[in-house]
């Protein structure tokens, strides 16, 4: 179903709720530079959104999060850094405010002039977020006469300021939002055959659970990051000191097993790389699966095996990429995620190539190759669900086009 923008509604002067995703990466604490933005491209998703508010004379609140802070106030995650990088982007002040509800906050928003923009703190900082507490949905609303979501990587979870705030407020979408629909429906219904699917990363119990989906949907599922430890231990290898998560061994037998009707073939490593610790410069070398060594870890795939992903994806005619192939960070464990991105940029053309997932953005964009693929999505875990068919709580609340 077609969701209403921004450009079919009358927004002009209103007092706008605006829900985006500025979870950006910070560089980790403490240390120099900690709390710097490591990257704004999140924000850069936004502004053609903030642009059109503010052209018609809109009172923008800005509502976020950042972190997992999990329901109380993490100086770290407060939002400071991130309304004055905003501010420069625009070269227009923002008004940061203490907190996202009570008197203060209120007043300050009645005293915005038209064309304004305020951010409030970082919502996780309250615990009704997460919960979707009908009360703190209830306050988001009240300090707004409209709800637009432009918070796509944030549309997976019926959170108090992605879901439920909308049952209170005329809601409809962002201009982001608008495109990363548009642009992903498209892209699933014109999926061409064959179909691959790489998944990898760190939020492994996240993804694992979305993999027999995935497995359904396509032809070919490659596993990297750090899930590929499970696999192999599925397999029988001994994976040294990586984390395994050890309630999802059958599951993962069964992936591979791919006895479902319809299932894909699933590509697990062949070798790896390992390090001797987790840090930049641990001492690290290249290793059949079965010679791990014992408390080594698993820090990328190994250049055997990134040659038999290219080729997989070399193959296809559409792919889904979300999760770095390894520790991409660090030079020494960048080469397998290099390799699988070199492959999907060299579709450019003759394939359909979506990425979600701020790593694998963020791993595509260092690589000089975000203008090859069709489509970089700002969402991870929500492009996922999306490509599965599964209705995102934060786009179903949204109003329907007629
Ligand atoms: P995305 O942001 O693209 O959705 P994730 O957030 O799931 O991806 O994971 C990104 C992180 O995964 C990167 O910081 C990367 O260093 C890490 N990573 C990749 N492979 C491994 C591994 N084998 N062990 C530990 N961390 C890994
Ligand atoms: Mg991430």
């Amino acid at each position: 179903m077609v969701k209403l923008s921004i450009r079919d509604y009358e927004v002009g002067g209103k007092t706008v709720l605006l829900r985006v995703d500025y979870n950006l990466p910070m560089k980790p604490g403490p240390g120099p530079g900690a709390g710097e933005i490591l990257d704004d491209r999140r924000i850069m998703a936004t502004v053609p959104t903030l642009a059109y508010l503010v052209q018609n004379e809109c009172r923008v609140v800005i509502v976020t999060h950042l972190g997992r802070p999990q329901g109380k106030r993490v100086d770290e995650f407060a939002l400071d850094p991130v309304s004055t990088r905003l501010s420069q982007i625009l070269a227009m002040p923002i008004v940061q405010l203490p907190g996202c509800r009570g008197p203060e906050v209120q007043a300050a928003i009645s005293a915005m002039p038209p064309g304004s923009i305020a951010m409030l703190e970082n919502i996780r900082f309250d615990p009704g977020e997460e919960t979707n507490d009908p009360k703190l949905a209830r306050d988001l609303a009240g300090l707004a006469g409209l709800y637009v979501n432009d918070a796509f990587g944030a549309a997976h979870r019926a959170h108090a300021s992605t879901e439920g705030v909308a049952h209170h407020l005329p809601a409809i979408a962002g201009l982001l939002m608008e495109r990363e629909l548009s642009v992903l429906s498209s892209a699933l219904e014109a999926s061409e055959r064959p179909f691959t699917a790489i998944v990898g990363g760190a939020k492994v119990s996240d993804k694992m659970a979305v993999l027999d989906r995935q497995a359904v949907l396509v032809d070919t599922l490659i596993i990297g990051g750090g899930m590929a430890a499970t696999f192999l231990t599925a397999q029988g290898y001994t994976v040294g000191a990586s984390k395994v998560e050890e309630n999802r061994l059958d599951y993962a037998r069964n992936l591979m097993a791919g006895e479902k009707p319809g299932a894909a073939r699933v590509l697990v490593p062949t070798d790896v790389v390992v390090a001797a610790g987790f840090a930049e410069e641990a001492t690290s070398r290249t290793v059949r699966v079965d010679e791990i060594p014992e408390g080594w870890l698993v820090l990328d795939i190994g250049p055997n095996t990134a040659a038999a992903y290219a080729q997989a994806v070399s193959e296809s005619k559409t792919v889904l990429w979300n999760g770095p192939m390894g520790v991409f960070e660090w030079e020494s464990f960048s080469h397998g995620t290099r390799r699988v991105a070199q492959a999907v940029a060299d579709l450019d053309g003759i394939a359909t190539t979506v990425i979600g997932g701020g790593s694998t953005a963020d791993a595509v964009a260092r690589l000089g190759l975000a203008s090859k693929v069709s489509h970089v999505s700002t969402g991870g875990g929500a492009t996922l669900e999306f490509i599965e068919g599964k209705e995102l709580p934060g786009v179903a609340v949204l109003m329907d086009a007629e």
